[in-house]
């Protein structure tokens, strides 16, 4: 098929080959941890046997070496193919190690040895399965940019208090990274700074990390997206990492939100494409009635047609964006991004946003009305992606009430601080 993704490099190939090969037993799992709103811990051996856990990890440490966004976001739409909850988890966890992988590169050019080899020592546990990371800005009330849970400094280290919501991969993760309030205090920020976020990531096993078991959702159930408490929790000092101005873009945050969040959509790109894989099947059957085939059927063949156009739009748009990245992360390999450029490229991304969730709820409506009645039982697939399908444009940053304002902000060069 012309519009179908394909890998733009070496390392994507590896990688997205990884995730084709676990598509049909994430299938068969998919249906079960939804009935039952719980995550398979089986999905992630193989998540760990096929590699897929590593794939951002350098090649001589046992990673694929993944660079290109592009590559990423095809991988996930392959793992959304199987189970989207899986697809979400993966992606959470691939985010946090990316950014493990840039920064031990940037270590490795600074004199700061003690991070380089505490970064080498992640990835051989990542490696091994000892670690695998659920990630959380999301808290009741408020947004990514103003995180209300805090980090206190204190003797020696920190104390965290707060509480997040939607940590999915939670249950089966090892570790939870982070965003943190840290309030302009003499002792924390010298210059009479204002008020900073922080970075953390921390073992979800320490003393006073209580996670909720709450996840009952609508959708993607088997994805383990629980609330977690942090109560009095002590962290060492060197831990807590600076990346921004409390409320206030900066170039860095703007192009975290970017590249964590973008490749969450080819998870619904790929649910958009089982949904129609499933109505393609249902069409062609041939059905033990008086009728005939699905597939003979004028109402029935426009569909599918309109099916066809949204899922090639789809898949041109992610395809497109993930280029885009790939090609503006090549621009500034080697220099600051200058804050309006970081607000284009997330301009772009909101723009692909609203058409892949848009689309992706679209085909999989469709895909309802060519499977028929039967498409709203429980025990048909069809009924679990149509609930899955509906978390995409929840996704952060920008609901789909504010994402139009923020791109026509951008357009009209209004580059908003917060
Ligand atoms: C299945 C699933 C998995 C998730 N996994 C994770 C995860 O692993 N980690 C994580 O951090 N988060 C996760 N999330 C959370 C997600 O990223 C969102 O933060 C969360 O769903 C809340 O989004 P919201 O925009 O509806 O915000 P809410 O705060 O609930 O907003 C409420 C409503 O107010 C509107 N609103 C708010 N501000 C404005 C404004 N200025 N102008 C107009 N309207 C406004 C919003 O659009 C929305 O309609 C997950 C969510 C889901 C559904």
């Amino acid at each position: 098929m012309s519009y179908e993704l394909r890998p733009r490099t070496k390392e994507g190939e590896s990688f997205i080959e990884a995730t084709e090969s676990v598509i049909k037993i994430l299938r068969d799992r998919a249906d079960n941890a939804d009935k039952k709103s719980i995550v398979n811990v089986h999905n992630l051996a193989d998540m760990l046997s096929s590699g897929i856990i590593g794939a951002f990890i350098p090649k001589n440490f046992g990673g694929f070496g993944l660079t290109s966004i592009h590559d990423w976001m095809v991988g996930i739409s392959r793992l959304g193919q199987g189970d989207g909850s899986v697809a979400l988890m993966v992606n959470m966890h691939l985010a946090v190690s990316r950014g493990m992988m840039e920064t031990w590169n940037a270590s490795k050019k600074s004199t700061n040895k003690k991070l380089t080899k505490k970064l080498e020592l992640q990835f051989e546990q990542i490696i091994s399965g000892n670690m695998f990371l659920c990630a959380t800005a999301t808290e009741i009330g408020t947004d990514n940019l103003h995180p209300f849970t805090e980090a206190t400094r204190v003797q020696d280290g920190w104390i965290i208090n707060g509480k997040k919501i939607f940590v999915t991969g939670s249950p089966i993760a090892s570790h939870v990274a982070m965003n943190l309030l840290i309030r302009n205090k003499k002792e924390t920020t010298p210059n009479n700074e204002e008020d900073v976020i922080g970075a953390v990531i921390l073992p979800l096993e320490t003393k006073g990390v209580i996670t909720q078991d709450d996840w009952q959702a609508m959708g993607m159930r088997g994805s383990g997206s629980q609330s977690i408490f942090f109560e009095n929790v002590f962290i060492p000092e060197d831990i807590v990492r600076p990346i921004g101005q409390w409320g206030k873009w900066s170039s860095g945050l703007l192009m975290n939100r970017n590249l964590a969040n973008l490749p969450l959509l080819g998870a619904f790109l790929g649910i958009a494409e089982h949904a129609y894989e499933l109505a393609l099947v249902a069409a062609k059957e041939k059905p033990k009635s008086i009728r005939p085939s699905n597939m003979e059927l004028p109402g029935i063949q426009h569909i599918i047609g309109e099916m066809e156009i949204s899922i090639s739009t789809t898949r041109a748009m992610v395809g497109q964006m993930g280029q885009i990245t790939d090609d503006f992360l090549k621009k500034y390999k080697n220099q600051k991004i200058p804050i309006e450029q970081a607000h284009e490229l997330l301009k772009d991304h909101q723009s692909m946003k609203w058409v892949v969730n848009r689309n992706a709820i679209d085909i999989v409506n469709k895909a309802l009305d060519v499977v028929g009645g039967s498409g709203y039982l429980d025990k048909n697939t069809i009924s679990r992606l149509y609930r899955d399908v509906r978390a995409g444009p929840f996704m952060q940053p920008y609901a789909p009430s504010e994402a139009r304002e923020y791109i026509g902000k951008v357009v009209l060069g209004i580059y908003p601080e917060n």
